[in-house]
Order: structure tokens, then sequence, then C-alpha cells
């Protein structure tokens, strides 16, 4: 069995910031548990390189586009690999894969007659080298350039997306693209009930990006350019068996162009749509919106240089349930590290290793699991990773007290045997947990599971400094 699992690509615009940190985690634990169930899981994430505002950004640094993508690219792989996150793929948008492999898809398209020459019409500002909509303006000018911006016409080709919409709709409403949480799915059939005009695939005034093949002054629309990486990746049009993905995971502000452009474009070169789009939701920081100009944007590597990589996993995604808008309490990030790992895991890792070392020569007898019973597995197949997450940690902490409880540091006084019963439970679940804990914080997870089938159980240095 095979599970496909995407993030978005991120847009080199901004470095990687807790915001990419979370869905790319998300799907690192995902990819985690599908392969725990004997699933050969491909998970792809990457970077959005082309268009107006990366090359803007580029001549701001100085820097020639391919060089400045090529830096902030190697910065989220940096990031990610601080997190521990294991992608199978990494796609770049200025790879010649996938560069070759889009041109191919839209001479495809164009050999079947979907798409059509066509105007553009648009307020552009030439400071910025884009096009801008009138959302985007604030009193009439262009944010970056307080200049207002002109209308142009330009030449382009265009995507017959009419053709698609009622398909689609039906796509959407039975399911057969999934999308979840329901709000979004609501969503999407509202974007879809309103009505949506044929979108333009290309750009005159664009350099930074793939040139379409039968028209080298046009450049490819940067979000055409971007959905295509999930079938680039997979080596398009060489798709068998790698295609269509089981989850895509987006968020809010992407719907439209993953739930209607994205499945018009695959229906239109007889591609299966994806099976599932799960959108997840904005947060802010200690309630405020995340920006750069508040101060309050959050560094995945500090968290890591913080709090160890397991640490800074668990602080991203022990915040909220997953799909909801929530919030990120970053003030509290030292209480929460202190009170459920240096004090909760780390303190029972402590106490029933120490026991087992002082009073039974390192040695406990395996226990069928019995006395914690969760559907962690039902959790993880509705993508409820907080909950999972907190229904492990709180296992723990039922083992604490049941240390507590028994008192156990006694009874190995009164009643050798019974004490010797309950820690090799208590010891027993801990391995049980372990294994669920793997998904979420695996080099914890690995480091108790050698702990604790080792012959000499010995207490170790903490897991978890206390910070
Ligand atoms: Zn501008």
């Amino acid at each position: 069995m095979k599970f496909y699992i995407t993030t978005p690509i991120y847009y080199v615009n901004a470095k990687p910031h807790i915001g990419h940190a979370y869905t790319t985690l998300a799907a690192d634990v995902i990819s985690r548990f599908q392969k725990s169930q004997g699933r050969d899981c491909f998970f792809l994430t990457g970077t959005d390189e082309h268009g107006a505002k990366v090359a803007l950004s580029a001549k701001e640094a100085g820097k020639d586009p391919q060089k400045f993508t090529d830096e902030v690219a190697q910065e989220f792989k940096t990031a990610w690999k601080n997190l521990g996150i294991e992608y199978s793929d990494f796609i770049r948008t200025t790879e010649t894969r996938h560069k070759e492999r889009v041109k191919k898809f839209l001479e495809n398209l164009k050999e079947k007659g979907i798409l059509y020459e066509g105007e553009y019409k648009g307020l552009y500002c030439t400071g910025c080298e884009n096009f801008i909509t009138e959302k985007e303006l604030v009193d009439n000018k262009c944010q970056n350039h307080k200049k207002e911006p002109e209308q142009v016409i330009e030449k382009n080709w265009f995507f017959k997306l009419s053709n698609y919409t009622k398909q689609i709709k039906e796509l959407i409403e039975s399911d057969k693209i999934l999308i979840r949480p329901e709000f979004a799915k609501k969503e999407a059939l509202g974007l879809l009930e309103q009505g949506l005009d044929d979108f333009s695939i290309s750009r005159e005034k664009v350099s930074w990006g793939v040139k379409l093949p039968w028209d080298e002054n046009q450049s490819v629309y940067v979000w055409v350019d971007a959905l295509l990486n999930y079938i680039t990746a997979r080596e398009y049009p060489n798709l068998k068996g790698k295609w269509p993905a089981d989850l895509q995971l987006i968020g809010k502000d992407i719907l439209k162009f993953h739930a209607i452009y994205w499945p018009a474009m695959l229906l239109a070169a007889e591609l299966d749509p994806p099976k599932e789009l799960f959108v997840h939701g904005y947060f802010t920081i200690d309630g405020q919106k995340m920006s750069k100009s508040l101060g309050n944007v959050i560094d995945p590597n500090d968290l890591v240089k913080d709090y160890g990589t397991d640490g800074a996993r668990y602080l991203i995604l022990s915040q909220f349930p997953f799909g909801q808008d929530g919030d990120v309490k970053a003030d509290m990030f030292k209480e929460q590290y202190n009170s459920d790992l240096a004090n909760g895991i780390g303190n029972l890792l402590s106490r029933a290793s120490n026991l087992i070392e002082k009073n039974f020569d390192g040695e406990f007898e395996k226990k069928e699991s019995s006395s914690v019973k969760r559907d962690f597995n039902v959790l993880m197949l509705e993508y409820k990773l907080y909950e999972a997450l907190k229904s492990v940690i709180s296992g723990f902490s039922e083992l604490d007290k049941k240390i507590d409880q028994s008192k156990l540091w006694n009874l190995v006084k009164t009643d050798k045997e019974k004490a010797g019963k309950i820690l090799s439970e208590i010891a027993s679940e801990i391995l049980v947990l372990a294994g669920e804990l793997e998904l979420f914080l695996p080099e914890t997870a690995e480091k108790i599971i050698k702990q604790f089938t080792q012959k000499n159980i010995k207490k170790q240095e903490p897991m978890f400094p206390r910070k």
C-alpha cells in the first residue's frame, strides 16, 4: 500500500517561520504514522521560487535571483533538518526537472485545445513588476512603492476553467475530492457557486519564471508553475503508481488554487484529482497576528536551539487542534516545556528506571499493556494530531501518578513482589507509549526504547533538562 502526502511548496520571499514549520511537521508526523502502519509513504515538500516578487526581493538583496533562491531554499532544508523532518523529496521550482515537466504539461494542454490566447487586464505596479489587485491597494497606491498602479492590458494564454467547474463541484460534493475540515468544503463549493472566470496561465511582463515553450515572451503564471510541483516531483508524465496524492495539506489562504484550479488542470490533462485536501487554520502569536513589524515572527531554528529538536517539535505541535485557528502561546513555551517534558515524561522515566535499577537489578517482566486505553490510531487516521499527542502525554502522566499512588518507593521495602508487578506494568506501558510518541518526538522515543529494552536498565541523564 502506498501513501502520498504533500505540503504546499513555500514561497522563498520569507525565511522559514513557525507557520511553515507547523505544516511541514504535521506532514512529517502523518508520514511517520503511515509508515508505522506498513505503508510505503512518499512525503513531498519544497520551495516556490519564481515570480516577480521573488525577483524583486533578490534585487533588493543585491543578488542574482537564482543565487538568492539557492540560499533561501537551503535555509528551508536546514530548518527541516534541525526539526528532524524526514521528507522523501524536496522540489524546487527552479530545478531543470521541474521546468521541463511544466513545459511538457502545458504543451499537452495546448494540444488538447484547452488553452487560448486572450487579453489580460489588470493593475500593474512597475516598482513591483507585478499585477496587483484592488484589495492590495491602500489609498489607491501600492503599499510597497506608494505609487498608483497603471491599468495594463497584455496578451496572455488562458485556461478554460469553465469547462470543468460542474465536474469539480460534483467531485467535491461526493467527497471524491475530500475536503476537510467541513468549513473548507463549504467554502470551496461557495466559490464554485459564485462562478469563476477562466484564468491566465502566463504573464508577459514577468521574466523570472518558466518560459512558455511556444512563446518565449511569456512566463508561466507562478501559481500554475507551483501547483505542478506535486506531479513534476513524481516524474510527470510517468505517474503510474505515483499519483493521485492521498493527502495534500494546505492553508486556508490557498484553498481556491488547490480545490478548484488544481483539480481543473489535472482533469484537463486526464489525470485524477487529489484524494484529499486537508486545510489547516491561521494562528496568532500570543494573541497577535504574526508580523515582521511586531517582531513576533518565530524562527523554528531558535526554538530548536532553546529546547532541542524534540522540545521544539513538541511546542509547535501541542498548541491547538490541527485544522483550526488558534493561538501559539510563545510566552508559555518555557513553562510548557518544563511541565510537560522535563517534569512530565522526563521525571517519570528517571523515577521508573531508578526504581528498577536499585531494587530489581535493572530488570522487569514485560506485561501485556492494559492500564491505558486510548484510540490512538483512530485519532491519527482523522489527523487529530493534537489530540493524539495529548493522549500520549497524559498516558505518561497517568503512569507518574501510579508511582505516587502506590507509593512504590515504600512498597519495594514492604512488599517487593507487588512492587515489582506494578513497576513491570509501568515499564511495559512506557514502551507502548514510546511507540506512539515516536511519531511526534522520534529522538526521545528512540532513547526511551533503548533504555527500557536493554538488559540492565539504568537511570540516565535527564532526557529534557529543565529550563
Ligand atoms: Zn509596487
